[in-house]
């Protein structure tokens, strides 16, 4: 049995030691998945290598396109039907509605994008993906 093989094994039974639902919330808050207080990126949205404070290596994740994907998912679903019910309950002047809703697309697509990534990452972390 290679090492590879061996650790696929040890994986399938993982279940237990990395509560799921935590890690994500952890990542949420952009914090290290397993301690909680580390932050887990900086400068908007590199992840650490490293936690500075309990040392786990985060440089496994491979969050991709993961992030960008659920805040487009996101933002279009609340944003779509806001815009047609604005239309449609006050029709505001076209520049109006413009202006609100290009700013409230890119304002809740601001605050989303580095959430949604620490939350990828936690759950990768939890599920043992990719190397954690
Ligand atoms: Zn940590």
């Amino acid at each position: 049995m290679t090492d590879d093989s061996k650790r696929l094994a040890s994986d399938a039974g993982h279940k237990s030691d990395r509560a799921l639902w935590p890690a994500v919330a952890r990542g949420w808050r952009r914090k290290c998945p397993k301690c909680g207080s580390g932050p887990l990126l900086y400068s908007y949205l590199k992840v650490n290598d490293i936690c500075k404070v309990c040392r786990e290596e985060l440089y496994h994740h491979q969050a991709d396109d993961g992030p960008a994907y659920l805040t487009i998912l996101i933002v279009g679903h609340i944003m779509a039907p806001l815009l047609l019910l604005t239309f449609t309950l006050w029709r505001p002047e076209p520049l109006t509605l413009f202006t609100i809703f290009a700013v409230g697309c890119v304002g809740l697509s601001l605050y989303l994008l580095p959430r949604l990534k620490g939350a990828i990452v936690g759950f990768q972390w939890a599920r043992h993906m990719h190397g954690f």
